[in-house]
């Protein structure tokens, strides 16, 4: 028997995992995907948010501040890139002024630090490309950026390296209650349990529908996105939002972890759970409204555009708690964002909640909070990468030219705990494909990498899904 099936390998589900994974409990992680954050985890902003906009009165609020300030330790101790560079949120006019005004107040409440309304010249200052007609904008140090899909792979290693088990390609169909817990029907088979912790994302409203009544509708809510080559550098060195409108926060324009621009998102509600397909009506409107912060953004840099659905509720705020009327069900629902800048403090929620449920947790006295670091080729000194290539030659051996990801790295992402076995987990884990080419060099050479260090013929190493297929047979002998 199981203590605790944790529906979904987002990074909801991974970090909950990773901080039950302190206590003496079996944890599985189910997820219907090949690969962990594969879902709204790997489509997203990206950002820490500060937490100066989400309403103190709601979860939102509760959690996103105090979740901003944990990544530190936690991208620390998983050995995961994290850079604190700040966010503006930018203002024109007076009507302007008074939204930062309105946000800063709101920031003090949820108790978000060092926060400051800025006057022209101390915007243009930190920021000088932006649109001239700028005249202030409030700005919160503490936000930062992260590749969101990188944490929760770290976590699930994590969580494995201390015992849970990770059931990938898993389905959840049906749970029923039984006499002391729940039975989770899968397109595996079945897993008895005592505890449920449903983080499905935008198909958590469908989960908690099986085994309670419905409490809470998921309306997917899709952003699209732009990303912008890294010889852009330099031109926006600061997560850039425009005053929230009736949509949320709006099109914001920041650089990422890994040096390009991202641009986005629209919002729009769409019926289709699974739809990621990017819309050019909407990517034209993302375009027009960011050059309104940068006129010279250079959308002739482009080099790839792609889509993320929000789980949004129809309750407006997070729903973490028991489910009604389920007892030992807990929904980590409505989790749009800030999910992810809140993730770390919902997580010890979620661990005060079981301790409740459960009448006390007990912890393992060997837990290990750290994981293996990772080798990032490209970000070592020249002797560095001579005493590492001498050591395996594997790291001599470059891959990816655009990201400078080489076979040694690649090789080891594959056979990590929660191991890459798709061409995309491969580029989410190394930047392999993330470059001006998008994978047009090195793809073929990472499919002969996954077949050989899986053992399978490259007509079963998909891009994606299994309907991702890139290669179907041998066309001559
Ligand atoms: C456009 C956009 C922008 C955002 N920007 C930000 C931001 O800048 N900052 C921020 O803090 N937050 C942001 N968010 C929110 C953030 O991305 C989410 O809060 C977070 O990624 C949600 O993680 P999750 O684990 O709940 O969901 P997911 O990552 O979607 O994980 C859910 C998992 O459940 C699995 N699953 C579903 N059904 C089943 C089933 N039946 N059986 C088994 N597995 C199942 C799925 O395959 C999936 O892997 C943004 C979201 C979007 C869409």
């Amino acid at each position: 028997m199981n203590d605790v099936v944790i529906i979904g390998a987002g990074v909801a589900g991974t970090y909950i995992a990773r901080e039950l994974a302190r206590y003496q409990m079996k944890i599985v992680i189910l997820d219907k995907e090949n690969d962990v954050a594969n879902q709204t985890t790997a489509a997203n902003s990206a950002i820490i948010h500060a937490g100066y906009d989400a309403l103190a009165d709601q979860l939102k609020g509760k959690f996103n501040a105090p979740g901003n300030a944990m990544f530190d330790q936690i991208c620390e101790e998983l050995d995961v890139p994290f850079k604190r560079i700040g966010s503006l949120v930018i203002g024109f006019n007076e009507n302007d002024r008074k939204t930062l005004v309105k946000l800063f107040e709101n920031g003090l409440k949820n108790k978000v630090p060092d926060m400051k309304i800025l006057d022209r010249d101390e915007v243009f200052a930190l920021e000088p490309n932006l649109n001239p007609a700028v005249t202030c904008a409030l700005y919160a140090p503490s936000a930062g950026i992260i590749e969101p899909w990188e944490l929760a792979i770290a976590l699930a290693e994590n969580a494995m390296e201390n015992g849970a088990e990770l059931k990938l390609e898993t389905e959840v169909k049906d749970i029923e209650k039984t006499a002391d817990g729940y039975k989770v029907y899968t397109n595996k088979g079945e897993l008895v349990t005592r505890y449920v912790i449903n983080c499905a994302g935008v198909f958590t409203d469908i989960i908690n529908n099986m085994v309670t009544e419905p409490t809470f509708k998921i309306h997917p809510r899709k952003g699209n996105y732009f990303v912008l080559d890294k010889d852009v550098d330099n031109l926006v060195r600061h997560i850039i939002f425009q005053c929230p409108n009736e949509n949320g926060k709006g099109v914001l324009v920041t650089p990422t972890v890994r040096g390009n621009i991202l641009v986005g998102p629209d919002s729009e509600f769409v019926e289709d759970r699974d739809s990621l397909a990017t819309d050019g009506d909407r990517l034209n409107y993302i375009k027009e409204t960011a050059l309104i912060s940068f006129p010279k953004l250079p959308f002739n840099k482009v080099i790839r555009t792609f889509a993320g659905l929000r789980a949004t509720s129809d309750l407006g705020d997070f729903i973490i708690e028991e489910a009604k009327g389920a007892k030992g069900f807990i929904n980590v629902a409505g989790f749009e964002s800030p999910g992810l800048s809140s993730i770390p403090a919902v997580a010890q929620y979620v661990v005060k909640l079981m301790e409740e449920i459960t009448g006390g947790l007990r912890k393992k006295e060997d837990f290990v909070p750290t994981r293996r670091k990772v080798i990032r080729f490209n970000q070592l000194s020249d002797a560095e990468k001579k005493r590492l290539i001498k050591k395996n030659p594997d790291y001599g051996n470059i891959i990816c030219r655009c990201e400078t990801v080489t076979e040694g790295e690649i090789i080891d992402a594959i056979h990590r705990k929660a191991g890459a076995c798709t061409v995309k987990a491969v580029k989410k884990r190394t930047g392999a494909g993330f470059g001006r080419c998008q994978g047009g060099f090195c793809g073929p050479r990472v499919v002969e990498i996954l077949a050989r260090e899986l053992g399978k013929p490259m007509e079963e190493i998909h891009y994606d899904s299994s309907r991702a297929y890139i290669l179907t047979e041998e066309t001559k002998k």
